[in-house]
């Protein structure tokens, strides 16, 4: 019997259901459900929550949103063979799991929560595909989201280039996205023993509280804009925005960043400004 329910012990649940991890899924499951915990907590109070997880796997963390008292799991597993196994839990918390077998990546998920807003995202990601689901939720319009928290693990590099300040070797455009629309702050890391089988790297777990009113901007023109400057990290600004087409002279002289900053060094009210100022130049008449 496991610390947290009456359920069998992850190891048995793989064994029973020949669930050996496959590397093209990106399986690394979590079996100590005292971590699991962890993790749930740092995403609680979960009492009356609606929880989307991506990727349950065995279950491990699905038994730990439960237990901490989740008021119903939303769980999207592509692997097929990990369904009967997670229909055991179901069948333990009636009523609070509901299991969709399919890509994550595919999915409309605010239609999923069926209109239990604000509900939230909580997982262990599959990290072939990690950036891509979280470069889609931080894209969603229209903002604030129909989530009120993100938290996620991912490799810890993949977590460096999220929380990234301004002048560090990790900030780029995933920090300057991440940044604008919420504030991410890891919240601790995971050593690769943890997981099984262990991936090469440790892994970090990030909380993403949306802001609720993001410094308005045009979220595509941000990601043109921060795109181009960061295509070429280590030339200036006058240089690199030439990609945008029309000229970086003109673009800078509508903010007060200089023609010799490096996208770098650009805070991401900076970059803001910068996108703000290009729609405003492309909507005047030539
Ligand atoms: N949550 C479990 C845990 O913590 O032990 C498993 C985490 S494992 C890192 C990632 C999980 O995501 C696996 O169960 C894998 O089958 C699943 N997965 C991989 N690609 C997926 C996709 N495109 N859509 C949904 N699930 C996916």
């Amino acid at each position: 019997m496991s610390a947290i329910d009456d359920l069998p012990p992850l190891r048995e649940v793989i064994r029973r259901h020949a669930l050996a991890a496959r590397k093209s899924l990106g399986q690394n499951f979590l079996l100590d459900l005292n971590l699991t915990a962890r993790i749930a907590r740092a995403a609680g109070p979960l009492e009356g929550a609606t929880v989307v997880e991506i990727g349950p796997g065995p279950g491990g963390l699905t038994r730990a949103l439960l237990a901490e008292g989740a008021k119903r799991v939303i769980a999207v597993e592509r692997d097929p063979r990990a369904i009967a196994a997670l229909a055991e839990i179901a069948a333990r918390y009636p009523q609070r799991l509901t299991i969709i077998e399919g890509d994550a990546l595919a999915q409309d998920l605010a239609a999923l929560i069926e209109g239990a807003r604000p509900a939230r995202i909580v997982a262990n990601l599959p990290y072939n595909i990690a950036t891509a689901l979280l470069v889609g939720w931080l894209s969603l319009e229209p903002w604030p989201p129909w989530y009120d928290m993100l938290v996620l693990m991912f490799q810890r590099e993949v977590a460096e280039r999220i929380v990234a300040a301004p002048g560090s070797k990790s900030y780029g455009r995933l920090a300057v996205l991440a940044q604008w629309r919420t504030e991410p702050r890891i919240l601790f890391d995971v050593a690769p023993q943890a997981f099984v089988p262990p991936p090469k790297v440790t892994s970090s777990l990030v909380r993403f509280m949306p802001r609720p009113a993001p410094v308005a901007c045009a979220r595509a023109a941000l990601e043109q804009v921060t795109a181009a400057a960061f295509g070429q990290r280590r030339k200036m600004l006058r240089q690199s925005l030439k990609s945008l087409g029309g000229d970086p002279l003109a673009l800078l002289a509508e903010t007060d960043i200089e023609p010799t900053a490096r996208a770098e060094d650009i805070p991401v009210a900076g970059f803001v400004a910068l996108a703000n100022a290009w729609v405003r130049l492309r909507a005047k008449p030539a």
